[in-house]
């Protein structure tokens, strides 16, 4: 007897016809607001084990080229397990890569290791929905249970609605995070963009005014940057961009951040209250440039970096002020010869 049933999703149209199904209005109401791909995996959770009788329940979503991502369906949470499963040789990875239902009738007579491991738990069937979106395949949709046998044709039908409705909400989610990316990083470097600089240091001068915390911020410019162009190409350039994130990433590490806010301009953001050791994290940060060898084309490339620091004070209630501070500091780093730090802080501005 075969132990293995498929639904492509011709047949399950074909099943369709004159099918109505009942889906708690509560569960709608919940899936349709939720606001983030992890609100509308929780209310999967709360209701897929009623609309089931599923013992077990998962999600699994893809996460690289070989791995689907399991979420272990528990209560009323969609728990990210630790553990990826692979896409090869496996019940689940199948269902993904042909994009068609399967319901596995008897998981002892599985010789997948996904099935082997539900058997072993005491499930006796299981029944998994490719979470299909348009032309793409999220993931799948999964259900178990202790009977073989258990699942008809029309739990089928229903889990595939189910599927194709949910894999819609996960795709509008992972479309907003995508974009929310897009908009707040530098696509070069992938460092943090102009508008998402602003948006971190209102949000620094908000802390600064309700908490007391204190911060610099450096504007750092590429010296002759045209130049260097100029000379090695374009490409290169963008070679040195990416490069100077990189190294300030490293040396600033969770004090703060650097964002890109010009062509070959960054702010540096440093979570700091001593100036002393503010400054000295600024020049090391000019030093470690000063000192970077770029290899690009058989060619060895040498640069430098002026950085203009100020630090958050009591009339600070735009960064308007600040930057106007740190650019004016930059300006005269620039004009006693360059590859410095120079600082505009007073005891007047800390009062
Ligand atoms: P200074 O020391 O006074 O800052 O001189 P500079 O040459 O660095 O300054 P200038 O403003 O004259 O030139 C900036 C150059 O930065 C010009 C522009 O071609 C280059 N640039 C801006 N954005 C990019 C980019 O994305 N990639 C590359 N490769 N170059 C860029
Ligand atoms: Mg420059
Ligand atoms: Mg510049």
């Amino acid at each position: 007897m075969p132990t293995e049933r498929k639904f492509p999703p011709s047949k399950l149209s074909t099943l369709e016809k004159g099918q109505e199904i009942k889906l708690p209005v509560e569960f709608i109401q919940e899936l349709s607001s939720a606001l983030s791909l992890q609100e509308v995996l929780d209310s999967v959770s709360q209701w897929i084990h009623k609309l089931f009788d599923a013992e077990r329940a998962s999600i699994t979503l893809q996460n690289g080229h070989d791995f689907l991502k399991l979420y272990s369906i528990s209560g009323n949470k969609a728990i990210p397990l630790d553990y990826d499963v692979p896409i090869a040789d496996t019940f689940v990875g199948r269902v993904f890569s042909k994009r068609t239902l399967t319901v596995c009738d008897d998981l002892e007579q599985s010789h997948e290791l996904d099935c082997q491991l539900l058997s072993q738990y005491g499930l006796k069937t299981c029944m998994d929905a490719p979470l299909i979106s348009g032309d793409i395949c999220l993931g799948t949709l999964n259900v178990a249970h202790n009977q073989t046998n258990y699942y008809t044709e029309l739990h089928a039908l229903k889990l595939q609605c189910l599927a194709n409705w949910i894999a819609l909400n996960i795709r509008l989610h992972l479309q907003v995070k995508e974009l929310k990316y897009l908009a707040s990083t530098d696509h070069l470097t992938g460092a943090p963009n102009r508008r998402a600089f602003t948006t971190a240091i209102i949000q620094s001068i908000r802390e600064f005014h309700e908490q007391g915390k204190l911060f610099f911020i450096g504007l750092m410019d590429i010296d002759h940057f045209k130049a260097l162009n100029d000379r090695y190409g374009h490409n290169a350039g963008d070679y040195v961009l990416r490069k100077v994130v990189k190294v300030t990433e490293d040396l600033v590490g969770n004090l703060g951040h650097i964002s890109r806010i010009g062509g070959e301009e960054f702010a540096i953001i440093l979570n700091q209250s001593c100036e002393q050791e503010a400054v000295k994290l600024f020049k090391a940060i000019k030093d470690a440039l000063a000192n970077t060898v770029i290899n690009y084309d058989g060619e060895e490339i040498y640069f430098t970096v002026s950085i203009g620091v100020t630090h958050i004070a009591q009339g600070d209630d735009t960064p308007e002020s600040l930057l106007k501070r740190s650019d004016k500091a930059l300006y005269n780093a620039k004009s006693m010869g360059r590859n410095r730090v120079n600082t505009f802080t007073t005891t007047r501005l800390l009062n």
